[in-house]
Parts: structure tokens; sequence; C-alpha cells
């Protein structure tokens, strides 16, 4: 898949605050171990130029690429070639050139895995043979106190400052995953639960209900002729019309009721631990307030809702028949003249349940 310039850019971001930190801290280290060795004035300006320009150039190279995350991909194994560079320059000093090794690999295996780490190494060892070129091979087997103490703020501050860079991303990813899982289970235009993600509360009400042998209602709620107001008054006040009963539901529904967009100009609602005349008693409120609902936009408009409802059946093995019998409930309200509220109990369709409250 190909790497997004925002991915990229962001990465360049943090490894412009990691690498300045990191080689600004390498500095005290590398040339600690190099001024006994006297190097050329030239190393010096290398070594500098490293050190204090490199960052901000590979971040200008990053930040100005068509992929940037390809170019940090390149940026990092330039710091690793001259890892290895400076490894060979300071004479495999053991304390210092096993620092800037295990540095760059903690930096690689952060950014990129197993693929960075091999990268890096090769680019490494590539160094290392460049170096030799250079520099004097030989082997220094000894790292002095000073050289000792001038890797130690890289040692700690180095580990503490990736550390927290990536525990910052670990955060900023689980935000998103949030976000990413609310967004698969809303409905956009209304803001109200899907289809799928109602179900699933359909699916654990059904076993609640199950569970503790308690009561309680669903009812699908569909548009009459909403075809017609999409052809009459158009798809943009047909949206409206939807808009406005999702919001009416949010309003009017207590705060343990769950609202869906089943689809289309279906809703569907669970109505825990509700008696059937209750809860009819709430869609037929619902219904009335539908009704005599204006729409600045055209006054004309006329809105009304057929609604099904089913009580919980014990006698039910699984939550589809119970939406079943909630269908069937809507199926005769819209063919026994629409713009009404029709329940559904011990599996049969009644009107007498509303008449009664
Ligand atoms: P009935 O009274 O039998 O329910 O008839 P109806 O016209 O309401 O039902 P039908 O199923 O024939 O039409 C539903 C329409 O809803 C068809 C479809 O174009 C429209 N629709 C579905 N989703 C949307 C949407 O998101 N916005 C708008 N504006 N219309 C939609
Ligand atoms: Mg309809």
């Amino acid at each position: 898949m190909a790497k997004t310039g925002g991915k990229g850019l962001s990465l360049a971001r943090r490894l412009y605050t990691s690498r300045t930190l990191g080689l600004a801290l390498g500095l005290m280290c590398v040339s600690a171990a190099m001024y006994p060795l006297n190097p050329a004035p030239w190393v010096w300006v290398v070594m500098l130029f490293n050190a204090i320009v490199w960052p901000h150039l590979a971040y200008q190279w990053a930040r100005r690429a068509t992929l940037p995350y390809h170019a940090e991909h390149r940026n990092l194994l330039v710091d690793a070639f001259l890892g290895g560079v400076w490894v060979a320059a300071m004479q495999f000093n053991p304390l210092p050139s096993a620092t800037t090794i295990s540095m760059m690999a903690m930096n690689n295996v952060a950014i990129g895995g197993l693929r960075f780490l091999l990268a890096g190494t090769v680019a490494q060892i590539l160094g290392v043979g460049v170096g030799l070129l250079i520099f004097t091979p030989t082997f220094i087997p000894h790292t002095s106190p000073l050289q000792l103490y001038a890797c130690l703020p890289l040692l700690c501050l180095y580990p503490l400052a990736l550390g927290w860079i990536c525990f910052r991303q670990a955060i900023t990813l689980g935000r998103q995953k949030r976000e990413l899982l609310a967004l698969s289970r809303t409905d956009s235009l209304t803001g109200l639960l899907n289809h799928g993600a109602w179900k699933d509360q359909l699916e654990v009400e059904f076993q609640r209900c199950q569970r503790q042998n308690q009561g309680g209602a669903i009812a699908l709620i569909d548009i009459d002729h909403f075809k017609t107001i999409n052809d009459t008054y158009g798809h943009v006040a047909g949206d409206i019309v939807l808009r406005q009963l999702s919001k009416m539901l949010k309003q009017n529904l207590r705060a343990a009721d769950v609202a869906g967009r089943y689809g289309g100009d279906e809703f569907c609602v669970i109505l825990p631990d509700l008696p059937l005349n209750s809860a009819a008693a709430a869609m037929d409120a619902l219904r009335d307030r539908f009704a005599t609902l204006g729409y600045e936009q055209n006054p004309a408009l006329k809105v009304s809702l057929s609604i099904g409802l089913a009580a919980f059946n014990p006698a039910h093995t699984d939550a589809t028949l119970w939406l079943n019998d909630a269908d069937q409930a809507l199926y005769e309200a819209k063919t026994t003249g629409r713009n009404r509220v029709i329940c559904c109990s011990d599996g049969k369709p009644r009107h007498e349940l509303l008449d009664s409250v």
C-alpha cells in the first residue's frame, strides 16, 4: 500500500525531534572518543555537520519530498551509515561504539521494526567499511572514564525521549481506534446507531431479557410514503425529515432506550424493561408529535409514521424471531391504513393494546 504524505510528515516531525536530540548528545560521546586520536580539522567539521546541521537538513528534505515516508527511510539509512563511519573513526572504542550502534538500532526498530533494523544494520556495516578506508584501521580496547561520562547523557536521555515519543504515539493510536470504532457503528446521516450496531444491541438485550426473565419491547418505525416526499420535495427535504425523526428519537426516548437507523426510511428502537402498553403509549406519543411537526422550508410538508411494536417473548429462541414480530406488526400498520402503532404480543399483531392506554 502506498504510504501517504500525511503519515510520512508526522513521521518526519517525530524523527526531527529525536534526531536533533540524539545527534547532539551523540556529538559529546563521539568527540570524547575522537579527541585523543587527534583527528584532522575536516573530521571535526564533518562531525559538527552531522550532529548539528544534518537533523535540520534531513527534516527539510523529507518535508519537501513527494513521499516523505520514503525520504525518511532514506534519511534513517544515512544516519546508520554515518554511525558506522564514526564507529570505525573511533577505532572501535568499546563504549562509544556500542552506544552509537545500539541507539541507532533502537531508533530503527522503533520506526520500522525488523525490516528497518536489517536495512540499518547493512548501512552501518557499509559505513564501517568506508570508515576503515578513510581512518587508520585499529582497535582501541579501552574506554577512558571521561569517555564513559561523555556517553552517559546519550545512554540515559535518548531512550527516555524515544520511549516518550512511542508512548505518545500509542495514546494517539488508541484514540483514533476508538473514534474509528464509533464511526463504524454510527449512521452518518442521522448520528444514530447503524443497522449492524443496533442489531448487536438487540442481541445483548435479548440475552439480558432471557437471563433476567424480564420484559422489554422493540419498535420498528417507518415513514409513510417517504418516496413521494423525496419525489415531491427533493432528496434534501427527505434527508431533513430523516434527521428530524432521529432528533426526535434522541430527545424523547429514555436514556436506556437504544435507537438506530435500520435502513432507508426505517428506524428501530429497543425499549428495555417497559411493559408493552407503556411502550405503545410512548411510540404513539412520538407518532403524534411527528405528525404535527412543521417544516420551515416546506410548510405544506406533512409526514406520518407507521410503527410496529413487539414485546419480548420468552418462547423465542433467538432475537431474529423478536424482530420478526415487530416486522409483522409494522406490516399490519402499513396494510391497515398507516399513521398508527400496532403491537405484537404472543406472536399476533393487536390493535386493542393501544386503545386501552
Ligand atoms: P411506505 O409508506 O410503504 O413506507 O412507502 P415509502 O415510500 O415510504 O417506502 P419505500 O420503501 O417505497 O421508499 C423508501 C424511500 O426512501 C426510497 C429511497 O429512495 C428513500 N431513501 C432511502 N434512504 C434515503 C436517504 O438517506 N435519504 C433520502 N432522502 N431518501 C432515502
Ligand atoms: Mg416508508
